[in-house]
């Protein structure tokens, strides 16, 4: 259910162990054929799916569309949170909800900017209630829940996500083709690492000087079909395990 469309009364009549998703997702540039929207575009599709099929079994709340995106700056357009305002904008909304007695709760995100800050949002209200034994504070991006890799027979180049890539232009083509451009002439761009395994800052300009990162000239609405469902499924699949969890202990 969709906590924006509930009253306050319904709220506070609600069984406190109902797992709550936040989705958090981004406005930022994606290359010279995807709108600036697309990240929440997204995972606005993979929350519709997941509350068509689990509706009395998760609160959803509305979708936070200003995220972590500094690093997409040096191209025009990008909405982005200061990186500390962003962590405290996220600990008020896990806070809030905690407040109201929920304690089951779920950040799933959408862009990957948001996946450290997001964290670490997690892990200081963890903190914070040190005391509490009944917390199950839970943060992942749709992409990594899928429960199999992507299907190589289906014609897929990349076997991970990708920016504004073959995966994110299919899933665009499959939502709204009308705001997908000349996605058919990008270049590819490997997502070659640098100084690997340390982590290397960057912003978007040391790795593409086109805005994308993958091959988006392979996308298929037919692939991105496929991609919804195998995310959606697997968002499903970790809401079914929030629930199955006895409250109290650290295994699932
Ligand atoms: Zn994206």
């Amino acid at each position: 259910m969709l906590l924006a469309d509930l009253t306050s009364p319904q709220v506070r009549d609600l069984d406190k162990n109902l797992p709550v998703l936040i989705p958090i997702a981004a406005h930022e540039q994606h290359g010279a054929h995807l709108p600036l929207f697309t990240d929440s575009y997204l995972l606005g599709e993979i929350v519709r799916r997941t509350e068509a099929t689990r509706s009395a079994e998760v609160l959803i709340t509305p979708l936070q569309w200003l995220g972590n995106s500094h690093h997409h700056r040096d191209f025009p357009g990008a909405l982005s949170a200061q990186p500390r305002m962003y962590l405290d904008l996220l600990q008020g909304m896990v806070n809030n909800l905690l407040d109201d007695g929920f304690h089951r709760i779920l950040i799933l995100n959408g862009h990957g900017g948001n996946d450290i800050p997001g964290q670490q949002a997690m892990f200081e209200i963890r903190q914070q209630q040190r005391q509490r034994s009944d917390l199950l504070l839970l943060f992942s991006s749709y992409w990594k829940l899928r429960p199999t890799e992507v299907e190589s027979a289906r014609g897929f180049q990349q076997t991970e996500m990708g920016h504004a890539c073959e995966w994110e232009t299919s899933m665009m083509l499959q939502i709204a083709p009308h705001l997908v451009g000349n996605y058919r002439e990008a270049t590819a761009v490997e997502p070659n690492g640098s100084f690997l395994p340390a982590y290397r800052a960057w912003v978007t300009q040391d790795r593409s000087a086109v805005g994308h990162i993958g091959c988006p000239a392979f996308a298929s609405s037919e692939k991105g079909e496929y991609l919804f469902t195998l995310f959606a499924t697997g968002v499903a699949a970790l809401i079914d395990r929030m629930l199955c969890w006895n409250g109290h202990s650290w295994r699932d």
